[in-house]
């Protein structure tokens, strides 16, 4: 497992038909390194597409979103045991997007992380205050309950496994990056947080990653900062050659 994790969330972009020959261009443009693990998350019907594309790669697949239950009458909805079948490694659990757009809650993202972790999937579980939380200093707050809530009832051994992504809602997408300095003070409260629930030694290695307009510009102050671990890469994984610097930025930092 690499120190910095660098994972691309493609959103709702990208065809299947698309995704081979960009996928092919990311994996002439990132070598398999040591200290830096890659992870991408492109939308659901493109992840049989993906499959054979890395499989013998070391950049690693992920979907967006699942649901908790093995199977049944959940129209619409991807289980868990759908994601493995299909190599995945990670999902992206709790994204601001899920939670504004399609009302997800603390306690169905709390469902979620569980189903992935006792699936062998590795849930990368999104927080981030709002502008006017933050606006109001209750980002502390928010980012707590939002751990705690979907956190519960994950055991120590458990937790090892899991990623933070740290995503102020009002940094995803707008260009507006938090400063290195304020992302490293959330991620510091978050550590401590991970810490009084687990343990120093779990809380050490659970990665908190950075989202929020992270862009090969900014990456390597970001990767910089003793709490962050690597990002989570919204519009700039898109593009290959952005996307591919910022693995580089990561992989001097790592
Ligand atoms: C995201 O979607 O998780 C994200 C951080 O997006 P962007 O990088 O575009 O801000």
């Amino acid at each position: 497992m690499g120190r910095l994790l660098v994972v691309a969330n493609w959103k709702m972009n990208r065809l299947p038909s698309e995704t081979g020959p960009f996928l092919r261009q990311l994996l002439e443009q990132i070598p398999p390194m040591q200290h830096v693990s890659v992870v991408v998350c492109p939308p659901f019907p493109s992840l049989a597409i993906a499959a054979p594309f890395l499989e013998k790669s070391s950049i690693q697949l992920g979907a967006q979103n699942m649901f908790w239950e093995r199977d049944g009458a959940f129209t619409g909805e991807v289980s868990p045991a759908m994601l493995r079948d299909l190599y995945a490694t990670h999902v992206i659990l709790g994204h601001s997007e899920r939670r504004s757009i399609f009302g997800e809650t603390l306690p169905l993202i709390a469902l979620k992380v569980q189903a992935a972790l006792a699936n062998g999937l590795v849930p990368i579980l999104c927080v981030g205050e709002s502008a006017k939380e933050r606006d109001d200093g209750r980002q502390f707050w928010v980012v707590e309950q939002q751990l705690i809530t979907a956190l519960e009832n994950i055991a120590t051994d458990q937790a090892r496994r899991l990623v933070v992504a740290y995503e102020p809602v009002w940094a995803i997408g707008t260009g507006k990056t938090a400063t290195p300095a304020l992302a490293q003070e959330m991620h510091g409260h978050i550590r401590s947080l991970l810490q009084r629930l687990f343990g120093d030694a779990v809380a050490r290695h659970i990665r908190i990653l950075y989202g929020g307009s992270v862009k090969a510009a900014n990456a390597m102050d970001l990767f910089q900062q003793p709490d962050i671990d690597g990002g989570l890469v919204g519009g700039a994984s898109l593009d290959a050659n952005e996307f591919s610097s910022i693995v580089a930025h990561a992989r001097s930092c790592a």
